[in-house]
């Protein structure tokens, strides 16, 4: 099963793609958890999107493409992966589909489900300029909601693009770039709006209820 995952920065869609992934045995493929592990291990591709990620800009398409028609060729993904973050703008998309039907990523060309999680803006700001992560396990914590252990709490960080002047910008440009993308989606009569307010339960049961109709 191929599943695409857009929402917004901070719609739960990186925890809920997890709970699919420990569920359906899926790999979860995350753009910025890819593009942010190219700049911490300095690789030419990580040195090339730092200055787009740090001002909260998207990356080139071909850079964000390469790297990830390369990790979806690899073999724990020929049955089905779950994108998080990716595609984002249409020349993205347009490259998913002709990888696929290519057979480079799968002989079977479908993309089954693309799941929109929304959530209002104002929600947003507030769950993320909370937001912090541990460096060491990639764990995400919230000061309020789900603050972290003693002995984490002092090595977590607060991601530069979280920052509420960059959040913002995010979202403006979330928005703008969604938009199409939605749109070219929602013709091939795969794009299902998931309302993303609520418990971390009732998101997942909406999600379920398309992806594993009983
Ligand atoms: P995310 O963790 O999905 O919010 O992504 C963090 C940052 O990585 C974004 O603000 C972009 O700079 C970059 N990024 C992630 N995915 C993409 C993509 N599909 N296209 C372009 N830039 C991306």
């Amino acid at each position: 099963m191929r599943i695409l995952l857009i929402g917004p920065p901070g719609s739960g869609k990186g925890t809920q793609a997890a709970l699919i992934q420990k569920r359906l045995g899926f790999p979860h493929i995350s753009s910025g958890n890819m593009l942010r592990e190219a700049v911490s291990e300095g690789t030419p591709q990580g040195k090339r999107a730092d200055r787009y990620m740090s001002e909260g800009d998207l990356v080139p398409d071909d850079l964000v493409i390469e790297i990830i028609m390369e990790r979806i060729s690899l073999p724990d993904a020929c049955k089905g992966f779950l994108l998080d973050g990716f595609p984002r703008t249409v020349p993205q998309a347009e490259a998913l589909q002709d990888a696929l039907s290519d057979g480079l990523a799968n002989p079977d060309k479908r993309i089954n489900y693309v799941l929109k999680i929304e959530v209002p803006d104002s929600e947003i700001i507030g769950r993320i300029s909370g937001r912090r992560i541990d460096p060491v396990t990639d764990k995400i914590y919230h000061v309020t909601f789900s603050p972290p252990p003693p002995e984490i709490a002092t090595r977590v960080i607060q991601r530069q693009d979280d920052s509420e002047e960059i959040l913002r910008s995010r979202l403006g440009k979330y928005h703008a770039d969604v938009a199409p993308l939605v749109e070219y989606y929602d013709r091939r009569k795969i794009l299902h709006v998931i309302p993303g307010l609520g418990e971390l339960s009732e998101v997942e049961a909406r999600i379920r209820a398309v992806i594993e109709p009983s």
